[in-house]
């Protein structure tokens, strides 16, 4: 650390990401990408804007919100574009949570949040899941907070019905709810519906995902034309052109791939349904995850244990060393290849 470095900063404990080691090359994994192509309409329209990159991109992000809010059913101003998601939550911890409004979110959750609250100065409550990794949603009611909930919930991959997300965002009407939606292309009924009743709920989602665009950066909320205000004064205020050329268009080009990318939403559901089945008959415990991983465990293998074990054969799988969880491993979803190969080893270890 400098001697220069903000003091409100100088105990910041950064999110990790998930590992990239280019030792080897490795069947990964790990951070939940897409094992399929990017959509190849959003590859060909991002080429076209690699040879534009002279000019800013557009600030309003018209076009990409023209197809969007087609796409989605909401109106342009019930929509924002971020530079991944993780983006748009950052904003809603800066816009929505103060002194007077901490955070809260389950305890075992996307370990972003707090970074972002810390890093915000924002006091968080973390509510104990129930022992089965499930949320109770009478947690949550009247909490008087800024309430993050990840649907499915992350790492677990379980997930709550739409009509209880519901309840939450009845229960809290003075408090926006924000509602990840990271996952809920892989089986997970979406709160969409929900902004347009209600003024306090916040849907985030991404195309890091299902839509095969980690590596672009391209995240969104929707939510009530306000809200969606207050989030673009926070984005004009620290980076207007907070999304690139070349992202703007694969966006637009991965709304049209819609076939492409339903279909490969379909196949990692029929693998995870599918290595469910392997990995019980190999012994392991899972949870009943909608996203594109698997979350489980062995009652006779470490979690820590096993994603060693799986690394030195080169596969890289998410281990948290966090309480309550540290005997699980996190696996994404890949070809039916890559599954062969991790089921191979992970027979072998055991
Ligand atoms: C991956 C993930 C995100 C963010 O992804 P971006 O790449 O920033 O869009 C947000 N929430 C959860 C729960 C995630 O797993």
């Amino acid at each position: 650390m400098s001697r220069f470095f903000n003091k409100k900063y100088i105990n910041l404990d950064p999110y990790t990401p998930g590992e990239q080691p280019k030792d080897m090359e490795y069947i990964k994994l790990n951070t939940n990408e897409s094992p399929f192509d990017t959509p190849p309409k959003a590859s060909e329209l991002a080429a076209l804007e690699a040879y534009k990159l002279r000019l800013y991109s557009d600030p309003e992000m018209r076009d990409l919100k023209d197809v969007a809010s087609r796409y989605f059913g909401v109106d342009k101003d019930e929509l924002i574009f971020t530079n991944g998601s993780d983006e748009a939550l950052y904003m809603a911890v800066m816009a929505f949570c103060d002194e007077g409004c901490g955070a809260a979110f389950p305890d075992i959750t996307y370990s972003f949040y707090p970074v972002i609250c810390n890093m915000n100065c924002v006091e968080y409550e973390q509510i104990p899941l129930k022992d089965d990794l499930t949320i109770d949603i009478e947690d949550y009611y009247n909490l008087k907070k800024t309430i993050f909930i990840a649907n499915p919930n992350a790492p677990t991959g379980i997930a709550l019905k739409k009509s209880e997300i519901e309840e939450i965002v009845k229960y809290n009407p003075n408090n926006v709810v924000i509602v990840d939606e990271a996952y809920v292309d892989f089986g997970t009924e979406s709160s969409l519906s929900l902004t347009k009743k209600y003024d306090n709920v916040l849907v985030v989602q991404t195309f890091s995902k299902s839509r095969g665009l980690a590596g672009g950066r391209l995240g969104f909320a929707i939510g009530n034309k306000e809200l969606i205000k207050d989030l673009n004064t926070l984005r004009n205020s620290f980076n207007p052109y907070n999304v690139n050329r070349m992202t703007l268009a694969a966006g637009i080009g991965a709304l049209m791939d819609d076939e492409y990318v339903e279909a490969n939403c379909a196949k990692i559901i029929k693998t995870r349904n599918e290595m469910r089945d392997e990995l019980k008959k190999l012994g392991f415990k899972m949870t009943d995850s909608k996203a594109n991983f698997i979350f489980a465990r062995h009652p006779d293998a470490k979690g820590e244990y096993l994603y060693k074990e799986l690394k030195n054969r080169g596969i890289l799988v998410r281990h948290f060393n966090s309480a309550g969880i540290e005997d699980y491993v996190r696996i994404t979803i890949g070809t039916n290849e890559q599954m062969a190969a991790l089921l191979k080893e992970l027979s072998d270890i055991l």
